[in-house]
Protein backbone atom coordinates (compact mmCIF):
# COMPACT_ATOMS: atom_id res chain seq x y z
CA UNK A 1 0.00 0.00 0.00
CA UNK A 2 1.28 3.59 -1.09
CA UNK A 3 0.42 6.74 -0.02
CA UNK A 4 0.03 10.18 -2.37
CA UNK A 5 -0.49 13.66 -1.17
CA UNK A 6 -3.30 15.63 -1.67
CA UNK A 7 -1.19 18.13 -3.56
CA UNK A 8 0.03 15.84 -5.94
CA UNK A 9 3.81 17.02 -5.56
CA UNK A 10 5.31 14.92 -2.82
CA UNK A 11 7.29 11.61 -3.66
CA UNK A 12 4.72 8.15 -2.95
CA UNK A 13 5.85 6.80 0.43
CA UNK A 14 4.59 3.46 2.38
CA UNK A 15 2.96 3.45 5.45
CA UNK A 16 5.93 3.25 7.70
CA UNK A 17 7.08 6.39 6.43
CA UNK A 18 3.60 8.50 6.40
CA UNK A 19 3.35 7.40 10.07
CA UNK A 20 6.55 9.38 11.27
CA UNK A 21 6.02 12.02 8.39
CA UNK A 22 2.99 14.18 9.73
CA UNK A 23 2.52 16.64 6.59
CA UNK A 24 3.16 16.03 3.07
CA UNK A 25 6.69 17.88 1.94
CA UNK A 26 4.26 20.02 -0.27
CA UNK A 27 1.78 21.15 1.73
CA UNK A 28 -0.97 18.27 1.64
CA UNK A 29 -2.22 15.74 3.47
CA UNK A 30 -1.33 11.51 2.82
CA UNK A 31 -4.22 9.50 1.84
CA UNK A 32 -4.01 5.43 0.90
CA UNK A 33 -3.75 5.37 -3.29
CA UNK A 34 -6.17 2.81 -3.62
CA UNK A 35 -8.90 1.46 -0.71
CA UNK A 36 -9.21 -2.13 0.63
CA UNK A 37 -12.72 -3.26 -0.44
CA UNK A 38 -14.49 -5.66 1.82
CA UNK A 39 -17.69 -7.44 0.33
CA UNK A 40 -20.80 -7.87 2.61
CA UNK A 41 -20.11 -11.53 3.17
CA UNK A 42 -16.29 -10.58 4.42
CA UNK A 43 -17.98 -7.59 6.76
CA UNK A 44 -21.29 -10.34 7.69
CA UNK A 45 -18.14 -12.95 8.99
CA UNK A 46 -16.47 -10.33 11.41
CA UNK A 47 -19.91 -10.44 13.74
CA UNK A 48 -18.47 -12.49 16.41
CA UNK A 49 -15.35 -10.50 16.53
CA UNK A 50 -13.98 -8.53 19.82
CA UNK A 51 -13.21 -4.86 19.26
CA UNK A 52 -9.31 -5.40 19.13
CA UNK A 53 -9.97 -8.58 16.31
CA UNK A 54 -11.94 -6.25 14.23
CA UNK A 55 -9.11 -3.91 14.10
CA UNK A 56 -6.79 -6.04 13.22
CA UNK A 57 -8.76 -7.23 9.95
CA UNK A 58 -9.70 -3.62 9.01
CA UNK A 59 -6.42 -2.00 9.76
CA UNK A 60 -3.75 -4.57 8.29
CA UNK A 61 -4.61 -3.45 4.43
CA UNK A 62 -3.54 -0.25 5.41
CA UNK A 63 -0.16 -1.03 7.31
CA UNK A 64 0.37 -3.79 4.54
CA UNK A 65 3.81 -5.35 4.81
CA UNK A 66 5.12 -2.38 7.01
CA UNK A 67 4.80 -3.89 10.10
CA UNK A 68 5.02 -7.81 10.70
CA UNK A 69 1.08 -8.96 11.59
CA UNK A 70 1.78 -11.09 15.01
CA UNK A 71 3.54 -7.75 15.76
CA UNK A 72 0.60 -5.32 14.82
CA UNK A 73 -1.79 -7.88 16.54
CA UNK A 74 -0.25 -7.52 20.25
CA UNK A 75 0.15 -3.74 19.23
CA UNK A 76 -3.79 -3.68 18.75
CA UNK A 77 -4.74 -5.96 21.27
CA UNK A 78 -2.65 -3.85 24.03
CA UNK A 79 -4.09 -0.40 22.67
CA UNK A 80 -7.79 -1.88 23.35
CA UNK A 81 -6.82 -3.69 26.56
CA UNK A 82 -6.62 -0.46 28.03
CA UNK A 83 -9.96 0.77 27.67
CA UNK A 84 -12.58 0.62 30.89
CA UNK A 85 -15.19 -1.19 29.15
CA UNK A 86 -15.20 -5.28 27.49
CA UNK A 87 -17.21 -3.76 25.02
CA UNK A 88 -14.53 -0.97 24.23
CA UNK A 89 -16.97 0.64 21.93
CA UNK A 90 -20.20 0.49 23.40
CA UNK A 91 -23.87 1.17 22.16
CA UNK A 92 -26.73 2.87 24.34
CA UNK A 93 -30.10 3.11 22.88
CA UNK A 94 -31.85 6.46 23.60
CA UNK A 95 -35.21 5.56 21.38
CA UNK A 96 -36.13 3.58 18.62
CA UNK A 97 -33.71 2.56 16.74
CA UNK A 98 -31.74 5.72 17.90
CA UNK A 99 -28.46 4.82 19.87
CA UNK A 100 -25.00 6.94 20.50
CA UNK A 101 -21.87 5.19 20.42
CA UNK A 102 -19.66 5.65 23.72
CA UNK A 103 -16.01 6.09 22.36
CA UNK A 104 -15.22 7.75 25.71
CA UNK A 105 -13.95 4.70 27.76
CA UNK A 106 -10.61 5.04 27.06
CA UNK A 107 -7.72 6.32 29.16
CA UNK A 108 -8.63 10.26 28.74
CA UNK A 109 -12.34 9.99 28.47
CA UNK A 110 -12.47 10.90 24.59
CA UNK A 111 -12.52 9.16 21.25
CA UNK A 112 -8.95 10.44 20.61
CA UNK A 113 -7.54 7.75 22.86
CA UNK A 114 -8.98 5.08 19.54
CA UNK A 115 -6.18 6.33 17.71
CA UNK A 116 -3.61 7.45 20.02
CA UNK A 117 -3.41 4.93 22.06
CA UNK A 118 -2.25 2.56 19.13
CA UNK A 119 -0.38 5.66 17.13
CA UNK A 120 2.31 5.46 20.13
CA UNK A 121 2.93 2.42 20.01
CA UNK A 122 3.01 2.18 16.37
CA UNK A 123 5.74 4.75 15.99
CA UNK A 124 7.09 3.31 18.70
CA UNK A 125 7.86 0.18 17.03
CA UNK A 126 8.88 1.84 13.66
CA UNK A 127 11.14 3.76 15.32
CA UNK A 128 13.10 0.65 17.06
CA UNK A 129 13.10 -1.29 14.17
CA UNK A 130 15.15 1.98 12.58
CA UNK A 131 17.11 3.03 15.18
CA UNK A 132 16.18 6.44 15.18
CA UNK A 133 14.26 8.85 17.63
CA UNK A 134 11.52 11.31 17.08
CA UNK A 135 10.18 14.35 18.66
CA UNK A 136 6.63 14.75 18.72
CA UNK A 137 5.38 18.80 19.03
CA UNK A 138 2.32 19.64 19.76
CA UNK A 139 -0.67 22.31 20.54
CA UNK A 140 -3.69 21.95 22.40
CA UNK A 141 -7.16 23.36 23.82
CA UNK A 142 -7.33 20.09 26.11
CA UNK A 143 -8.60 16.97 24.62
CA UNK A 144 -5.65 16.33 21.95
CA UNK A 145 -2.93 17.13 24.59
CA UNK A 146 -3.95 14.78 27.16
CA UNK A 147 -4.80 11.77 24.71
CA UNK A 148 -1.21 11.90 22.67
CA UNK A 149 0.70 11.96 25.99
CA UNK A 150 -0.69 9.38 27.62
CA UNK A 151 -0.49 7.91 24.04
CA UNK A 152 3.43 8.20 23.76
CA UNK A 153 4.12 8.16 27.95
CA UNK A 154 5.46 4.38 27.64
CA UNK A 155 7.41 5.15 24.19
CA UNK A 156 11.26 4.82 24.59
CA UNK A 157 12.23 6.03 21.44
CA UNK A 158 10.23 9.83 21.69
CA UNK A 159 9.82 12.77 23.73
CA UNK A 160 6.47 14.48 23.63
CA UNK A 161 5.93 18.31 23.89
CA UNK A 162 2.57 19.68 24.48
CA UNK A 163 1.75 23.47 24.61
CA UNK A 164 -1.30 24.56 25.96
CA UNK A 165 -2.41 28.10 26.57
CA UNK A 166 -1.41 28.45 30.26
CA UNK A 167 -4.48 29.33 32.51
CA UNK A 168 -6.91 28.79 29.90
CA UNK A 169 -7.61 25.30 29.78
CA UNK A 170 -10.03 23.57 31.93
CA UNK A 171 -8.57 21.93 35.41
CA UNK A 172 -9.22 18.28 34.60
CA UNK A 173 -7.76 18.82 31.06
CA UNK A 174 -5.08 20.22 32.60
CA UNK A 175 -4.35 17.30 35.00
CA UNK A 176 -4.59 14.85 32.62
CA UNK A 177 -1.56 16.46 31.12
CA UNK A 178 0.81 17.30 33.71
CA UNK A 179 0.01 14.31 36.16
CA UNK A 180 1.74 12.18 33.75
CA UNK A 181 5.11 12.04 34.96
CA UNK A 182 7.32 10.09 32.39
CA UNK A 183 10.37 11.27 32.18
CA UNK A 184 9.79 11.55 27.96
CA UNK A 185 6.61 13.83 28.55
CA UNK A 186 7.10 17.95 28.76
CA UNK A 187 3.67 19.50 29.31
CA UNK A 188 4.51 23.52 28.40
CA UNK A 189 2.44 26.09 29.51
CA UNK A 190 2.59 29.02 27.09
CA UNK A 191 2.04 32.43 28.12
CA UNK A 192 -0.10 33.05 25.38
CA UNK A 193 -3.69 31.71 23.78
CA UNK A 194 -4.30 28.74 21.54
CA UNK A 195 -3.38 30.25 18.55
CA UNK A 196 0.10 31.17 19.68
CA UNK A 197 0.49 27.53 20.44
CA UNK A 198 -0.17 26.74 17.33
CA UNK A 199 1.83 29.05 15.52
CA UNK A 200 4.82 27.58 17.72
CA UNK A 201 4.16 24.42 16.27
CA UNK A 202 4.00 25.49 12.86
CA UNK A 203 6.90 27.47 12.68
CA UNK A 204 9.19 24.90 14.28
CA UNK A 205 8.11 22.19 11.62
CA UNK A 206 9.13 24.96 9.25
CA UNK A 207 12.21 25.08 10.31
CA UNK A 208 13.86 22.10 12.57
CA UNK A 209 17.72 23.20 12.81
CA UNK A 210 16.73 23.93 16.63
CA UNK A 211 17.01 20.49 17.01
CA UNK A 212 20.36 19.81 15.81
CA UNK A 213 19.74 16.75 13.90
CA UNK A 214 16.60 15.28 15.78
CA UNK A 215 13.04 14.77 13.17
CA UNK A 216 9.47 16.69 14.28
CA UNK A 217 6.50 14.30 14.01
CA UNK A 218 3.01 15.29 14.31
CA UNK A 219 -0.08 13.18 15.94
CA UNK A 220 -2.75 15.79 15.26
CA UNK A 221 -5.07 14.44 12.70
CA UNK A 222 -3.04 15.35 9.28
CA UNK A 223 -1.70 11.83 10.61
CA UNK A 224 -2.81 9.54 8.57
CA UNK A 225 -2.65 6.53 10.97
CA UNK A 226 -5.07 8.64 13.12
CA UNK A 227 -7.78 8.13 11.03
CA UNK A 228 -6.97 4.87 9.78
CA UNK A 229 -7.60 4.02 13.20
CA UNK A 230 -11.01 5.14 13.52
CA UNK A 231 -12.46 4.00 10.93
CA UNK A 232 -12.64 0.36 12.74
CA UNK A 233 -15.40 1.64 15.10
CA UNK A 234 -17.99 2.42 12.36
CA UNK A 235 -17.73 -0.94 11.57
CA UNK A 236 -18.04 -2.28 15.19
CA UNK A 237 -20.82 -0.44 15.32
CA UNK A 238 -22.86 -1.11 12.27
CA UNK A 239 -22.77 -5.08 13.14
CA UNK A 240 -23.70 -4.53 16.32
CA UNK A 241 -27.12 -3.28 14.81
CA UNK A 242 -27.58 -5.64 12.17
CA UNK A 243 -25.08 -4.90 9.48
CA UNK A 244 -23.87 -5.28 7.23
CA UNK A 245 -27.39 -6.51 5.64
CA UNK A 246 -29.02 -3.78 7.26
CA UNK A 247 -27.69 -0.48 6.57
CA UNK A 248 -26.84 2.57 8.97
CA UNK A 249 -26.56 6.30 9.22
CA UNK A 250 -24.28 8.31 11.38
CA UNK A 251 -24.10 11.38 13.10
CA UNK A 252 -20.73 12.89 14.10
CA UNK A 253 -19.91 15.92 16.22
CA UNK A 254 -17.32 17.51 13.85
CA UNK A 255 -14.08 19.67 13.90
CA UNK A 256 -11.32 18.81 12.46
CA UNK A 257 -13.41 16.50 9.83
CA UNK A 258 -10.95 13.64 10.83
CA UNK A 259 -13.60 11.51 12.12
CA UNK A 260 -16.50 11.68 10.21
CA UNK A 261 -13.89 11.39 7.28
CA UNK A 262 -12.97 7.73 9.00
CA UNK A 263 -16.75 7.26 8.49
CA UNK A 264 -16.68 8.13 4.78
CA UNK A 265 -13.96 6.13 4.14
CA UNK A 266 -15.87 2.87 6.09
CA UNK A 267 -18.90 3.56 3.43
CA UNK A 268 -16.10 3.93 0.45
CA UNK A 269 -14.49 0.40 1.73
CA UNK A 270 -17.98 -1.40 1.38
CA UNK A 271 -19.99 -1.05 4.27
CA UNK A 272 -23.70 -0.53 3.57
CA UNK A 273 -24.08 3.37 5.00
CA UNK A 274 -27.09 5.76 3.86
CA UNK A 275 -26.52 8.85 5.76
CA UNK A 276 -23.49 10.89 7.08
CA UNK A 277 -24.38 13.29 9.31
CA UNK A 278 -21.77 16.47 10.12
CA UNK A 279 -23.00 18.02 13.18
CA UNK A 280 -21.09 21.76 14.61
CA UNK A 281 -21.47 24.05 16.88
CA UNK A 282 -21.35 27.87 15.91
CA UNK A 283 -18.26 27.57 14.24
CA UNK A 284 -20.36 26.36 11.27
CA UNK A 285 -18.10 26.60 8.00
CA UNK A 286 -18.40 22.89 7.10
CA UNK A 287 -22.13 22.74 7.44
CA UNK A 288 -22.37 26.60 5.15
CA UNK A 289 -20.10 24.32 2.44
CA UNK A 290 -22.26 20.95 2.90
CA UNK A 291 -25.64 23.01 2.80
CA UNK A 292 -24.92 25.57 0.93
CA UNK A 293 -21.07 25.81 -1.19
CA UNK A 294 -19.94 28.43 0.87
CA UNK A 295 -16.35 27.47 1.69
CA UNK A 296 -15.62 30.69 3.85
CA UNK A 297 -14.11 31.48 6.89
CA UNK A 298 -15.74 33.21 9.62
CA UNK A 299 -14.88 34.73 13.26
CA UNK A 300 -13.54 31.64 15.36
CA UNK A 301 -16.41 32.04 18.49
CA UNK A 302 -14.98 30.35 21.80
CA UNK A 303 -18.28 28.00 22.59
CA UNK A 304 -19.13 24.68 25.24
CA UNK A 305 -18.06 22.66 23.35
CA UNK A 306 -14.72 23.70 22.33
CA UNK A 307 -12.85 20.86 20.99
CA UNK A 308 -15.15 21.28 17.94
CA UNK A 309 -13.83 25.42 18.01
CA UNK A 310 -12.12 25.27 14.24
CA UNK A 311 -12.51 27.15 11.37
CA UNK A 312 -10.38 25.34 9.08
CA UNK A 313 -10.84 22.04 9.15
CA UNK A 314 -7.30 20.24 7.83
CA UNK A 315 -9.40 16.87 7.20
CA UNK A 316 -11.76 18.24 4.77
CA UNK A 317 -8.84 18.83 1.78
CA UNK A 318 -9.03 14.61 1.92
CA UNK A 319 -12.46 14.63 1.10
CA UNK A 320 -12.04 17.42 -1.61
CA UNK A 321 -9.48 15.75 -3.25
CA UNK A 322 -11.47 12.86 -3.75
CA UNK A 323 -14.17 15.05 -4.74
CA UNK A 324 -12.17 16.58 -7.79
CA UNK A 325 -11.27 12.78 -9.03
CA UNK A 326 -7.64 13.17 -6.91
CA UNK A 327 -6.42 16.25 -8.99
CA UNK A 328 -3.43 17.38 -6.91
CA UNK A 329 -3.05 20.79 -9.00
CA UNK A 330 -7.29 21.36 -8.28
CA UNK A 331 -6.54 21.14 -4.71
CA UNK A 332 -3.31 23.08 -4.05
CA UNK A 333 -4.97 26.04 -6.27
CA UNK A 334 -8.54 25.66 -4.33
CA UNK A 335 -6.61 25.43 -0.95
CA UNK A 336 -4.38 28.51 -1.84
CA UNK A 337 -7.33 30.69 -2.46
CA UNK A 338 -9.19 29.55 0.22
CA UNK A 339 -6.16 31.22 2.58
CA UNK A 340 -7.02 34.70 1.11
CA UNK A 341 -11.09 34.54 0.01
CA UNK A 342 -14.05 32.69 0.01
CA UNK A 343 -14.33 30.22 -2.63
CA UNK A 344 -16.68 27.68 -3.69
CA UNK A 345 -16.70 24.48 -5.53
CA UNK A 346 -17.26 23.66 -8.81
CA UNK A 347 -21.47 23.03 -8.79
CA UNK A 348 -20.60 19.12 -9.69
CA UNK A 349 -17.97 19.12 -7.06
CA UNK A 350 -20.29 20.58 -4.57
CA UNK A 351 -23.26 18.06 -5.70
CA UNK A 352 -21.37 15.21 -5.03
CA UNK A 353 -20.71 16.41 -1.43
CA UNK A 354 -24.22 16.98 -0.94
CA UNK A 355 -25.02 13.59 -1.80
CA UNK A 356 -22.41 12.25 0.45
CA UNK A 357 -23.53 14.00 3.43
CA UNK A 358 -25.73 16.11 5.48
CA UNK A 359 -25.10 18.59 7.98
CA UNK A 360 -26.34 20.90 10.68
CA UNK A 361 -25.59 23.17 13.26
CA UNK A 362 -26.48 24.13 16.86
CA UNK A 363 -25.54 26.90 18.97
CA UNK A 364 -24.67 26.89 23.12
CA UNK A 365 -27.86 27.67 24.18
CA UNK A 366 -29.45 24.62 21.99
CA UNK A 367 -26.78 22.52 23.35
CA UNK A 368 -27.91 22.74 26.95
CA UNK A 369 -31.39 22.26 25.92
CA UNK A 370 -30.52 19.01 23.75
CA UNK A 371 -28.55 18.19 27.23
CA UNK A 372 -31.81 18.82 29.08
CA UNK A 373 -34.19 17.45 26.91
CA UNK A 374 -32.19 14.11 26.35
CA UNK A 375 -31.35 13.53 29.91
CA UNK A 376 -35.54 14.47 30.81
CA UNK A 377 -36.47 11.62 27.81
CA UNK A 378 -34.11 9.10 29.09
CA UNK A 379 -32.51 9.16 31.49
CA UNK A 380 -28.27 9.37 29.71
CA UNK A 381 -26.04 11.99 29.88
CA UNK A 382 -24.46 13.77 27.10
CA UNK A 383 -21.68 15.66 26.93
CA UNK A 384 -22.09 18.98 24.73
CA UNK A 385 -19.81 17.90 21.73
CA UNK A 386 -22.28 14.59 21.91
CA UNK A 387 -25.54 16.52 22.30
CA UNK A 388 -24.54 18.53 18.87
CA UNK A 389 -24.11 15.30 17.77
CA UNK A 390 -27.52 14.13 18.71
CA UNK A 391 -29.40 17.48 17.85
CA UNK A 392 -27.84 17.02 14.07
CA UNK A 393 -28.61 13.43 13.90
CA UNK A 394 -32.70 14.17 14.92
CA UNK A 395 -32.80 17.29 12.23
CA UNK A 396 -31.39 15.25 9.54
CA UNK A 397 -32.44 11.65 9.76
CA UNK A 398 -34.40 10.68 6.75
CA UNK A 399 -35.64 7.26 7.22
CA UNK A 400 -36.46 6.07 10.53
CA UNK A 401 -36.39 2.73 9.73
CA UNK A 402 -32.57 2.68 9.50
CA UNK A 403 -30.10 2.87 12.69
CA UNK A 404 -29.33 6.55 13.00
CA UNK A 405 -25.87 6.79 15.78
CA UNK A 406 -24.58 9.32 17.27
CA UNK A 407 -20.79 9.13 18.30
CA UNK A 408 -20.61 10.18 21.97
CA UNK A 409 -16.90 11.80 21.51
CA UNK A 410 -16.36 12.86 25.29
CA UNK A 411 -17.26 11.65 28.75
CA UNK A 412 -19.86 14.34 30.03
CA UNK A 413 -17.18 14.50 33.22
CA UNK A 414 -14.72 16.60 31.23
CA UNK A 415 -17.29 19.31 30.41
CA UNK A 416 -19.31 20.11 33.26
CA UNK A 417 -20.33 23.52 32.82
CA UNK A 418 -23.00 22.61 29.75
CA UNK A 419 -24.20 20.38 32.21
CA UNK A 420 -24.56 22.52 34.97
CA UNK A 421 -26.40 24.90 32.91
CA UNK A 422 -28.50 22.49 31.52
CA UNK A 423 -29.82 22.57 35.61
CA UNK A 424 -28.35 18.69 35.76
CA UNK A 425 -26.19 17.88 38.31
CA UNK A 426 -22.18 17.52 37.64
CA UNK A 427 -21.16 14.01 36.71
CA UNK A 428 -18.76 12.15 39.17
CA UNK A 429 -14.77 11.50 37.46
CA UNK A 430 -14.54 7.33 36.87
CA UNK A 431 -12.81 4.98 39.66
CA UNK A 432 -9.40 5.19 37.15
CA UNK A 433 -8.81 9.07 37.43
CA UNK A 434 -10.73 9.33 41.39
CA UNK A 435 -7.70 10.83 42.78
CA UNK A 436 -6.69 13.49 39.81
CA UNK A 437 -7.21 16.43 41.78
CA UNK A 438 -4.84 15.20 44.45
CA UNK A 439 -1.84 13.55 42.20
CA UNK A 440 1.66 15.73 41.51
CA UNK A 441 1.92 18.00 38.33
CA UNK A 442 4.75 18.45 36.50
CA UNK A 443 4.54 21.74 33.72
CA UNK A 444 6.90 24.09 32.61
CA UNK A 445 5.54 27.99 31.75
CA UNK A 446 7.60 29.79 29.24
CA UNK A 447 7.35 33.21 27.80
CA UNK A 448 5.15 33.72 23.90
CA UNK A 449 8.61 32.99 22.32
CA UNK A 450 9.41 30.95 19.77
CA UNK A 451 13.29 31.10 20.51
CA UNK A 452 12.74 30.23 24.15
CA UNK A 453 10.39 27.33 23.56
CA UNK A 454 12.53 26.29 21.29
CA UNK A 455 15.95 26.57 23.55
CA UNK A 456 13.28 24.03 26.15
CA UNK A 457 12.85 22.01 23.63
CA UNK A 458 16.64 21.46 22.84
CA UNK A 459 18.03 21.24 26.61
CA UNK A 460 15.42 18.21 27.10
CA UNK A 461 15.00 16.06 24.14
CA UNK A 462 16.94 12.62 24.69
CA UNK A 463 19.41 12.00 22.21
CA UNK A 464 19.92 8.24 22.21
C1 LIG B 1 -11.57 16.22 18.71
C2 LIG B 1 -12.99 16.20 19.14
C3 LIG B 1 -14.07 16.38 18.23
C4 LIG B 1 -13.83 16.71 16.77
O1 LIG B 1 -13.30 15.64 16.04
P1 LIG B 1 -12.65 15.90 14.59
O2 LIG B 1 -12.06 14.60 14.20
O3 LIG B 1 -11.63 16.97 14.81
O4 LIG B 1 -13.75 16.34 13.68
C5 LIG B 1 -15.35 16.27 18.72
N1 LIG B 1 -15.61 16.03 20.02
C6 LIG B 1 -14.62 15.85 20.91
C7 LIG B 1 -14.97 15.61 22.34
C8 LIG B 1 -13.28 15.93 20.52
O5 LIG B 1 -12.30 15.75 21.43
Amino acid sequence: MKYISTRGQAPKLDFADVLLAGLASDGGLYVPETLPQFSQEEIASWSGLSYAELAFKVIKPFVDTCIDDADLKRMVDETYAGFNHSAVAPLKELGTNEWVLELFHGPTLAFKDFALQLLGRLMDHVLAQRGERLVIMGATSGDTGSAAIEGCRHSDHLDIFILHPHNRVSEVQRRQMTTILADNVFNIALEGNFDDCQQMVKDSFADQAFLNGLKLGAVNSINWARIMAQIVYYFSAALAVGGPHRPVAFSVPTGNFGDIFAGYLAKQMGLPVTQLVVATNRNDILHRVISGNDMSKGELVHTLSPSMDIMVSSNFERLLFDVYDRDGDAIRDLMARFRTEPVQLEAARWEKVRELFDSACADDETTCQTIADVYAETGYLLDPHTAIGVKAARECWRDRSVPMITLATAHPVKFPEPVVKAGLESPQLPEHLHDLFEREERVDVIDNDLQAVQAFIAAHVHRD
